[in-house]
């Protein structure tokens, strides 16, 4: 996938956000203090666009770490904030995604595709794996893989009681099961196994009821 942002001059970014409708205008009013902390409670989360941009004062840490100056040709001043991991590519808008950059600089590492890959395997190396999530992808992230871990619990202790069964066929017919066969117990669930499992338990019993004893015979000959 190509990288879809491109620099834009900052005075023009900001004339955008100031004419445009809705989130951005809305904040724009004074919010009483004793109505913030109710709305925080009630505001939705935010979205994919939001999530993208630079906050101000992400900007501005980011400004004073670097000294205002470009983090790739360390000469001129940055006036711009890359996203190390592309916003097309869901880069978040959080301080250990962001670099400032002179235009020059941010122009041609937005396109040149191993200049972006240089930045963000640089960033990795600093700030880890995932360095672009935010909180809501993180918390995504963290259910996903206890989710994930679930399944798989679920999956190894339902192998595991299954291996008695297994066991007991197996001795039963003097040899390891088959695929299919293994196949066909995982499809039964727990009262079938019982009921199949108590079968061949009486099956085993007779056979070895009727089993003549090893030997027997041979010295009454
Ligand atoms: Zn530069
Ligand atoms: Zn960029």
């Amino acid at each position: 996938m190509a990288h879809q942002t491109f620099w834009k001059p900052e005075k023009k970014a900001k004339e955008k956000k100031l004419s445009s409708f809705g989130r951005n205008k809305k904040e724009k009013k004074p919010v009483p203090e004793w109505k913030k902390d109710i709305l925080s409670h009630h505001q939705s989360r935010p979205g994919s666009k939001e999530r993208g941009d630079f906050p101000k004062e992400v900007i501005a840490e980011l400004i004073e770490e670097s000294n205002g100056i470009c983090e790739c040709c360390k000469i001129v001043e940055a006036t711009t904030t890359h996203h190390v991991y592309p916003r097309g590519r869901k880069g978040r808008g959080v301080k250990t995604n962001g670099l400032r950059l002179c235009w020059p600089c941010h122009d041609r590492i937005q396109t040149n595709e191993e200049l972006l890959q240089f930045w963000i395997s640089a960033f990795r190396d600093k700030y880890g794996d995932r360095f672009w999530f935010d909180e809501q992808d993180w918390n995504e992230y963290h259910q996903k893989q206890e989710a994930q871990r679930k399944v798989d619990q679920e999956k190894q202790s339902r192998q595991e009681s299954l291996n008695p069964v297994k066991e007991l066929i197996s001795s039963a017919a003097g040899r390891s099961l088959k695929a299919k066969e293994v196949h066909l117990l995982e499809m039964m669930d727990a009262k079938q196994i019982a009921v199949f499992e108590a079968l061949i338990n009486d099956i085993v019993r007779i056979e070895e009821k009727h089993q003549v004893p090893f030997g027997y015979g041979h010295f009454d000959d």
